[in-house]
Parts: structure tokens; sequence; C-alpha cells
């Protein structure tokens, strides 16, 4: 194109205005594709930090026509959070119970034994027993000590767990505030919703008056850790995550959220090492339209 132009300009100096405009006309096309490009990677940018997938998907396209060679960006940054989109049914197992989020007042659970007088939920309780007994097989005893418990029952310990810290010399309010952090308030645990466990080692058990925080020094956590997501349940109150819960850390605290889920979630885990609650898998990886 450049040899082209130089002949014409030999040919006759009368074009040389045409070849002026012509070059102007270039350098304006070159100065409009760089500033078409610069405000589309700004655009995708800004996706990646404040939008959902959802709007990105939404503004993307229609922005990237003005410059093909930024589209594999912006397809990459679109890809980077592709949310699962709810289905009620399929999901039923995901909701977040807790002190904010109370179960319905009507809220009925039919159940079935997973270990001894230990009941969940009837859709659940057997991918529960499926774990109970792979770990059994695998010599890892696996006990639990607490599973779906009405909402009376749950009203009851929050008495009983109030008198014990008065005893230990709380005062009423103290004690109160204390037994809230521990306990969920009736109605708004995941045990009366028929979904968790509370799983230990027998030995533990036998040794222990109370659950702490010590059980994840043992093999049975760790097994856990490993394998529960493959039955869909995944640990309901991480460390550093009490703010979010309300709840203290419990590592002995599994709850059910579905195969799909719990494998989702111990993806998350597996690759940035963070345990996500249920509140903010939600928040970050369904799409709840
Ligand atoms: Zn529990």
């Amino acid at each position: 194109m450049a040899v082209k132009k130089r002949r014409r300009k030999t040919n006759s100096s009368a074009a040389y205005p045409v070849i002026l405009a012509m070059l102007a006309v270039v350098i304006v096309i070159l100065l409009i594709i760089t500033a078409a490009a610069g405000s589309c990677s700004k655009g995708s940018d800004d996706n990646e930090t404040t939008s959902s997938a959802q709007e990105s998907a939404g503004t993307t396209p229609a922005e990237s026509q003005g410059s093909t060679s930024s589209a594999p960006e912006e397809t990459s940054a679109v890809n980077a959070v592709v949310k699962i989109k709810y289905n009620a049914e399929e999901d039923w197992a995901l909701y977040v119970i807790g002190n904010d989020n109370p179960l319905p007042e009507n809220f009925t659970v039919e159940t079935k034994a997973v270990a001894g007088e230990r009941t969940l939920d009837s859709r659940c309780a057997d991918y529960a027993i499926q774990m109970l007994n792979a770990a059994a097989e695998q010599n890892v005893g696996l006990f639990v000590t607490s599973s779906y418990r009405s909402v009376q029952k749950q009203a009851e310990n929050m008495e009983s767990y109030i008198n014990t810290l008065i005893s230990q010399g709380y005062s009423q309010e103290e004690a109160k505030i204390q037994a809230e952090k521990e306990i969920a308030l009736p109605g708004h645990s995941e045990h009366n919703a028929g979904l968790a466990m509370d799983i230990v080692s027998s030995d533990y058990w036998s040794t222990h008056d109370d659950l702490d925080e010590s059980f994840e020094k043992l093999p049975q956590f760790d097994w856990l850790i490993e394998n529960s997501w493959k039955y869909g349940f995944v640990l309901s109150y991480p460390k550093g995550k009490e703010e979010i819960t309300g709840i203290i850390y419990e590592p002995w605290h599994y709850r059910f959220v579905g195969l799909k889920h719990a494998e989702k979630m111990h993806e998350v885990y597996e690759s940035t090492g963070e345990f996500l609650t249920v509140n903010e898998y939600i928040e970050q990886y369904i799409d709840m339209e």
C-alpha cells in the first residue's frame, strides 16, 4: 500500500491534497481503534470486580464489537465466574439456616434413621449412611453424637446450657449471650432442619464432656474434610467465618447441601484453601433468579 502511494506521488503533484486527506483519515481511524480498545479493556476490569457474571454477559458483546482484538480477554473474564442456575426441586437442600434465617413456622420434616437413634431428613439419610459405611470400611470409625433435633429439643438444650453457664459463674444475661454463640436459637438450627450431623470418634466422645476444637487433630476430622463432600455434606461453621455464621468454629458439624454443591464447595477449598459458608457459596456461585 505504501509503494502504491509513492508511485502516485511522483506521477502527479495534483494528487498531494488527496493523499494528505487519505493520511488524515487513516490517522483518525487508528486513533478511534486505539481509544475503543482502551475503553473495552477497562470495561472488562470493572466487570470482574463489581458485576456478576450475568451482568457482564449482557454488556460485553456490545462493548467488544468496536475492537475484535480484545475479544479473547472479554471471554475469559466472563468465564471466570459462571453461576449455577438455582433449581428449587434439585437444590432443595441448598438454603441458609441460622440466627438471621429461621425455618418457616410450619416447618415439618420426614426423618429416617442413619445411625442407631440418630435420624436425618429422609431425602439425605441414605447419603449419610453411605458416608458412615465408607468410613467404617476404611477403618475410620465415625460416631454421630447428634443429628435431627426437634425445635422443642433445641429449646431444652439452650435452656440447659444457659443453666450450666450460670452455675459456672456467668450472669443470666452473659450466659444467654454466650449460649447463643454456641447453640443456634430454636428453629434456627441446621439440626432442626434434619440436614446436619455432629460427628466425632467414639473415643473422643467418651473422653470429652463437650465437643471442642481439639477434634480437628484427629484422623476422623481429616477423613471428613477429604470425603464428606462426596456424599453431599460440607463443614457448616469453618474457622474464621464466625462473623458470617454467628456460630463458633465447629470441626464436628456437617450439613447436607447436595452432591453437586458439596463438590463445587470442595473444589473452591482445594483451589483456595478457603471453606465457604453456605451463605457465601450461594452469593458467589448460585444464580437465584
Ligand atoms: Zn451441630
